[in-house]
């Protein structure tokens, strides 16, 4: 559920502004962050491994890293209210997490980071609370400048920074977005939640994810409304098919969302649209808006030097392990993966990686 609640950490007090989750990182952070063990320094100690990212990926690659003793460096992502990525990445903006095996009552999404973090603590693995702004990948050992302006040298490197969901930009949006109150980027994450059941839902694009989150949709709402900007949907033919033939789904051609209708208590309501042919506005009512316009993997960093697919997430050389094209660096999570983007997907690409890593080091000589 995309609502950013202060879990239950000893010595984290609820914030007044239950919005942001920076406060609450930067007091779970002070408990147990210490830039664990940071020792290196000289060119002569260059890493094993460093880990660029701290959500389901990076944390699971670091557990499996520091266990097969790669002594391994997180750079964990830096603290900031402006970006829409912060250490512990996208689960730090959910409450509930029901479908991460091993928590049979649900989880938190903060609380359920905190435990991954914990977990690589305990096998010490080092973390730095930093971007990466810049990477070096022409030559061995790779060179890696964080947002601090420190320079890392590392022998391998698992990239794990996660994709952020594509939003309107309302302003109405993100309000309900962040309290939690009907506006959500993941329908398989949060569709099934009682505020959608046997209600009228919009998913927002005309793309494939837009049908798709449409259609699971029509497993719980009412009726599910797409609202799509154009006269033709973009989605494949058979996908197309499937949903205008259901009968839950309306296509709301021609339209665009100039305003999320709705308040406090009720969350959201209804949307203003308007008919981008004779320029009227309307109102639709609904109690959940599904934004399916797409994501932005975090690859800018990379400035070219990894082969990217069209939408700019990282390209697999061997789409069964986590290999790149260049050698000695793996990717893993939703990084890579622009099909599944879940936590369970993300943190078995994080253990695919550690592994191949700890393996091509072993090739390398590098033990
Ligand atoms: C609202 C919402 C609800 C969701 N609910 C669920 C759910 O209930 N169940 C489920 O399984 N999945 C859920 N998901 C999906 C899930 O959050 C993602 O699939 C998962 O977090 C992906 O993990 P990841 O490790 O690949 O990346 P992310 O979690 O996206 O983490 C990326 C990390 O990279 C760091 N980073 C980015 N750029 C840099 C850089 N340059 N340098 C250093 N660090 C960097 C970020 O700070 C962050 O720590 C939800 C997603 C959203 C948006």
């Amino acid at each position: 559920m995309s609502l950013f609640r202060m879990p239950n950490v000893p010595g984290c007090q609820q914030d007044h502004d239950r919005r942001l989750p920076v406060s609450l990182l930067s007091c779970l952070l002070s408990h147990t962050i210490v830039v664990h063990n940071i020792k290196r320094g000289t060119m002569a100690d260059i890493e094993k491994v460093i880990i660029i990212g701290s959500g389901p990926a990076g944390w699971t690659a670091a557990i499996y890293a520091a266990r097969a003793n790669l002594d391994p460096l997180v750079l964990e992502g830096a603290i900031s209210s402006e970006s829409e990525m912060i250490p512990g990445g996208q689960l730090m903006f959910t409450t509930e997490v029901e479908n991460y095996p091993g928590f049979p009552n649900g989880v938190d999404g903060p609380e359920m980071m905190k435990a991954f973090r914990d977990q690589a603590l305990r096998f010490d693995v080092r973390i730095r609370t930093e971007n990466v702004a810049k990477i070096d990948l022409s030559s061995r050992p790779f060179t890696l400048t964080t947002s601090e302006d420190k320079t890392e040298q590392a022998h391998s490197v698992i990239i794990a920074t996660g994709a952020s969901a594509n939003w309107l930009g309302l302003e109405s949006e993100q309000h309900f977005r962040k309290a939690g109150l009907g506006v959500t980027a993941c329908a398989t994450c949060d569709g099934a939640f009682p505020r959608y059941r046997d209600k009228p839902v919009a998913v927002i694009g005309g793309g494939d994810s837009a049908v798709e989150e449409a259609m699971f949709m029509t497993k719980f709402a009412s009726q599910v409304h797409i609202i799509h900007r154009r006269d033709k949907l973009r989605a494949s033919k058979i996908m197309q098919k499937r949903a205008l033939e259901h009968p839950k789904v309306t296509v709301e051609w021609n339209s665009t969302t100039e305003d999320v209708l709705g308040d406090d208590d009720a969350g959201v309501t209804g949307l203003k649209l308007k008919n981008t042919q004779t320029g009227e506005s309307r109102t639709l009512d609904i109690s959940g808006m599904f934004l399916a316009i797409g994501h932005t993997p975090n690859t800018a960093f990379l400035d070219g030097q990894i082969d990217l697919d069209e939408k700019g997430y990282i390209k697999l050389k061997d789409p069964e392990r986590s290999t790149t094209n260049v050698e000695g660096v793996f990717a893993a999570g939703d990084v890579h993966d622009s099909i599944y983007r879940q936590a369970i997907t993300a943190a078995g690409m994080g253990c695919k990686a550690a592994i191949d890593a700890e393996r091509w080091l072993a090739d390398q000589g590098i033990e």
